[in-house]
């Protein structure tokens, strides 16, 4: 009989891993997995914003692109167009592609990544497994079409600027805890790991995945930004909510970033972005569940009212 183990560990970098295997002392911890991926999540509407003429993090008016406000790779289809410098689109990029890979696997192969990318994109993943019950655990090469990972979201406080806390007490960017749930993008993920157990001819095999919870930060901090810009045309370039969203400060992030604590039912969307004003302060807060489709935590990025005039 197959059971299954999870952990979660604290820090920037928390591993999570499921495993799938015989234990000795028979405790069945309930598996938790999301349908297949390619016929259950849905499509985002495709929406082109007004043109900005400057980059939204630091004011910039040279060498602009186009910004995705949520990634392609998720599916993504809203675009912010002139919003982004050759230079900060690079570093907001590069923080974009360290969670994608960590924390939503092969899912981006579900909406294909810019060609310039695919020749560089493994046809194989590698696997955690463990031949014999003595044996140490390796790595086998899976084809991606086929290979069972984990999409894991990191659960925070809520924002530090909406409960009245100073800045100087929020944390940086840490979680004490996940959200994290079997996936593959075609096939049932329970009955794929026990068809490649049986084919691999394996003990157990551990899908693996790790909350890259920096980057995470700065990516909801880019998200919020871009849709700001594109919803009520605020800039808010060069505060601090830019800098985390570029990776040079994240400092008390956790003052401008949380979630909600509990468990949310799946919406029928694949993602959610919205913004509202806070009724307290003017500052503005800004909505967000990649996803959300999935069930997934529900995030909120608050822009303080000193930046958030329109
Ligand atoms: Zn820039």
């Amino acid at each position: 009989m197959n059971s299954w183990g999870c952990l979660a560990k604290r820090h920037g970098q928390s591993a999570a891993d499921l495993m799938v295997g015989p234990r000795k002392d028979n405790v069945m911890p309930t598996p938790s997995a999301v349908p297949p991926l390619h016929s259950y999540l849905p499509v985002q509407s495709a929406r082109t914003y007004r043109s900005v003429g400057h980059c939204i993090y630091c004011g910039s008016r040279c060498r602009l692109s186009d910004e995705h406000i949520i990634p392609l790779g998720l599916g993504g289809r809203l675009v912010l167009p002139q919003s982004s410098c050759s230079s900060c689109s690079a570093k907001t990029g590069r923080l974009e592609r360290t969670c994608l890979r960590t924390m939503y696997g092969p899912l981006r192969l579900l909406y294909g990544l810019p060609s310039r990318r695919k020749k560089s994109r493994p046809e194989t993943l590698q696997l955690k497994i463990k031949r014999t019950e003595e044996s140490e655990w390796e790595y086998v090469p899976v084809v991606q079409e086929r290979y069972p990972f984990l999409i894991t979201f990191p659960y925070f406080e809520a924002p530090g600027a909406l409960t009245g806390t100073d800045e100087s007490d929020a944390a940086g960017p840490v979680t004490s805890r996940l959200w994290v749930r079997g996936a593959s993008p075609h096939h049932d993920f329970q009955e794929l790991l026990q068809s490649l157990a049986q084919e691999l001819r394996v003990h157990s095999l551990m899908p693996e995945s790790k909350a890259e919870v920096s980057a995470f930060c700065s990516l909801l901090a880019k998200i919020a930004l871009s849709y700001i810009a594109a919803d009520i045309g605020v800039s808010a370039q060069r505060s601090r909510l830019a800098q985390i969203a570029l990776g040079e400060d994240l400092t008390n992030c956790m003052h401008y970033i949380g979630s909600v604590a509990t468990d949310e039912p799946p919406s029928g969307l694949l993602h959610e972005v919205s913004l509202a004003r806070h009724h307290r302060n003017d500052s503005i807060v800004v909505r967000i569940r990649l996803l959300a489709k999935l069930g997934t935590p529900t995030y909120f990025v608050v822009l303080p009212s000193n930046i958030a005039k329109a």
